[in-house]
């Protein structure tokens, strides 16, 4: 294609996508059906225009520009009749009644339907025939999908289609709420950014990249924002899911053809995308009307969102990959039995596969890298609303903590020239336990017991908060963020999570932990009689202890992470399957360990009827205040430390003990002087957050 016809077919693809922004916005103002027809005429004539010159452009010639002409002109005038009745009986209407028709007195959502279908018509159209414009090919003979495959994934359709809905939100800024403007913008972008729509490899590079930033970006809103809004219109809430539900489709088909050269899935989303935008641009209303919906009361719901974004996540950290590493390095590096034999092996090496595939996905550098992002975003703004000088330290630390040794050392170690083998150094390379850094060689055991006696040691000493708050790195990060702070709820609310309710082993906790446990140390003993050479054991062609620790945190960690609304938050605590998990707590509990929380006066907790620190505990401690009132304080070997009780606390009356007091207090020194109450910042949102002097004054 030479630079004046591309020159040319831009400026006409730019005038396109600002007259199509011009009639959204008309179709989004009609309020009666003589205006709604008169909008959807004007783009039928679009179409039909379009549809003329496509007769044109399948077999150039004077002899089809004459049909073209003739073909559009017949079209235009069979349009004309549908809008003349409307017309027509809108008048007579207004004779029998003497009044105008009464607004939006028509189907409203078929009207939108209507105009979406143009809307997408006029865009089908126009990038087939700019397409055989600027002489690319669009197969014709090899079947429906390498057709609107050809269509749809061309630079025509996809930037005129990215720049119709920007535009169009622009032009609908004042009739959208601030929060779905911003939304709707990122799909613009993104529709933008889509890596096929150009064959330039450097253009797929860059729009790898970049769209997943965006996509990250609008990740991090959305969660915020569904965190800062307790409730909305039933109406955001279905979009929300359906934009979930489609940005998770598509990084699937992004993943597909990066990684196998299959298309047809991304094609679809890009119209899934677009139908969605204009439906949520052409009937916003629905984001201002209906009753106020708490979605933290619709498990399934939160479920659902938590569900697509983690699809999300895992397809675009496996692109990521697969841009990073190379398709076929990357694929290489995934375990992958041959689907071949009886109908029960070949079932047997789909699930096998499946699961390293995941397991391999989740544990790789790229996609901790955007959980890091995403979640630590969400860290980031709890911290800004965190008061306490000491709860605020420790969420930086955590995340330090995250990106060093979750994303850093494990990404970025081998890299290094000359350092010695991960797997061989204490806690860098055991950082999860038992499996961590490999298969249990001789070499590495005394690498994984200084392991366990370093967490171990700082478990006695600042409490299990040490590791399940700090040194785990992924449950910190991921359930101390803003959103799950909302979810707290779902731990008492859940049929799972309130049999786990409280710092009492109930028999299912015990029942759980138990099975970690054994399966740890069944996992362990014989890992290190397969180095020594006695049995010769694998798991899913793996270490045994290598299996465990992919079983436990490549896959069920996230299958946990994602059912939250039905098991309750922080449920690797809470639940008790984590065995590395169990060792905090058996050096931090009742009997042993010096963390604890205290309170400054028992009466206070006394006269409390809030229950506060109870509501705000993300493991569930609702026994919390009984043990303050009579004892002063409180022990538990579920207790992490996070602190939100000491947040939440309307009295201010809690604070941590550990080995500084037990310490100093040794040492004959005053204890640490706690913090001033409200020193700064606000309250949590999401506990009680009456300022003090409203709170009931407690007798004391
Ligand atoms: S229980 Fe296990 S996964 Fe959960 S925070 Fe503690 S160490 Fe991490
Ligand atoms: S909210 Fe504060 S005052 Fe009330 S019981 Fe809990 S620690 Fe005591």
């Amino acid at each position: 294609m030479d630079q004046t016809t591309l020159v040319v077919l831009s400026l006409l693809a730019a005038l396109m996508a600002y007259t199509t922004a011009v009639l959204v916005r008309w179709a989004a103002g009609a309020r009666t059906a003589s205006y709604a027809a008169a909008v959807l005429f004007l783009f039928a004539m679009m179409a039909a225009m379009f549809a003329g010159a496509l007769v044109y452009y399948l077999h150039p010639g004077p002899v089809t520009l004459a049909e073209g002409f003739w073909f559009a002109a017949i079209l235009m005038s069979a349009f004309v009749f549908p809008l003349i009745y409307v017309l027509t009986r809108e008048v007579r209407l207004r004779g029998t009644t003497g009044s105008a028709p009464p607004e939006t007195a028509f189907n409203t959502a078929l009207y939108a339907a209507g105009a979406i279908g143009l809307v997408l018509a006029n865009e089908f159209l126009m990038g087939w025939v700019f397409s055989l414009a600027a002489g690319l090919t669009i197969p014709l003979n090899q079947g429906a999908i390498p057709f609107l495959e050809a269509v749809v994934v061309s630079p025509w359709f996809i930037f005129t289609m990215g720049g119709e809905m920007l535009l169009s939100a622009y032009f609908l800024r004042e009739r959208i709420r601030p929060g779905i403007r911003i939304i709707l913008a990122f799909q613009g972008v993104l529709m933008i950014l889509s890596p096929p729509a150009l064959a330039a490899p450097a253009w797929a590079t860059f729009a790898v990249y970049a769209g997943s930033a965006v996509m990250i970006g609008l990740v991090i809103y959305l969660l915020e924002f569904v965190a800062r809004t307790p409730e909305f219109p039933p109406g955001f809430a279905t979009y929300t899911l359906l934009l979930a539900g489609i940005y998770s489709l598509m990084m699937a088909g992004l993943y597909l053809w990066v990684g196998y050269g299959w298309l047809p899935l991304f094609a679809l989303v890009l119209i899934l995308e677009m139908v969605l935008f204009f439906d949520a641009l052409l009937q916003s209303d629905r984001f201002s009307a209906g009753p106020p919906w708490v979605w933290s009361r619709s498990p399934r719901w939160v479920f659902g969102l938590l569900a697509a974004v983690f699809v999300t996540e895992v397809f675009m950290g496996a692109l990521l990959d697969l841009q990073a590493g190379g398709p076929s390095a990357w694929l290489a590096t995934v375990p992958a039995g041959p689907l071949v034999g009886s109908p029960a092996m070949v079932a047997g090496h789909v699930l096998a596969n499946g699961f390293w595939w995941l397991a391999t996905v989740t544990a790789s550098t790229w996609f901790l890298v955007m959980m890091g992002f995403e979640m630590g975003a969400l860290v980031y703004f709890k911290i800004r609303e965190t008061r306490h000088r000491e709860l605020r330290l420790r969420l930086w630390i955590l995340v330090g903590v995250f990106a060093s040794t979750t994303v850093l050392i494990p990404g970025f170690w081998s890299k290094i020239p000359g350092v010695p083998d991960l797997a061989t150094i204490p806690f860098l390379g055991w950082t999860m336990g038992i499996g961590s850094g490999g298969a249990l060689t001789s070499t590495v055991i005394l690498a994984v017991l200084s392991t366990y006696l370093l967490v171990a040691g700082l478990c006695f000493l600042f409490g299990r908060r040490a590791l399940c708050s700090v040194l785990c790195g992924m449950a910190p990060l991921m359930f101390q963020g803003t959103l799950m702070d909302r979810m707290k709820s779902f731990n008492r609310s859940s049929s799972v999570g309130h049999k786990y309710l409280g710092s009492r082993f109930s028999a299912a906790f015990s029942i759980t932990g138990a099975v970690a446990l054994s399966a740890a140390l069944g996992v362990t003993i014989v890992s290190y009689l397969n180095t020594v050479g006695a049995l010769n054991v694998t798991i899913v062609g793996a270490d045994p202890t290598v299996f465990l620790y992919n079983l436990n945190f490549g896959v069920v960690w996230y299958l946990l992470f994602v059912t939250v609304p039905f098991v309750g938050t922080y449920n690797c605590v809470t639940l008790g399957w984590c065995p590395w998990g169990m060792v905090g707590q058996a050096v931090s509990n009742r009997r042993v360990g010096l963390f604890r929380l205290k309170v400054k006066d028992r009466e206070v907790c006394k006269a409390c009827t809030t229950l506060d620190c109870a509501k705000a505990c993300p493991i569930g401690l609702v026994d919390m205040p009984g043990h303050f009132r009579t004892r002063g304080e409180f022990r538990s070997s579920k207790c992490c430390g996070v602190g939100d009780c000491i947040e939440s606390c309307p009295y201010d009356n809690i604070y941590i003990h550990d080995v500084r007091h037990w310490l100093r207090a040794r040492l004959g020194r005053p204890a640490p002087r706690p913090e001033p109450p409200f020193a700064r910042g606000p309250q949590l949102p999401m506990v009680n957050s009456r300022p003090a002097a409203e709170l009931a004054p407690l007798g004391k």
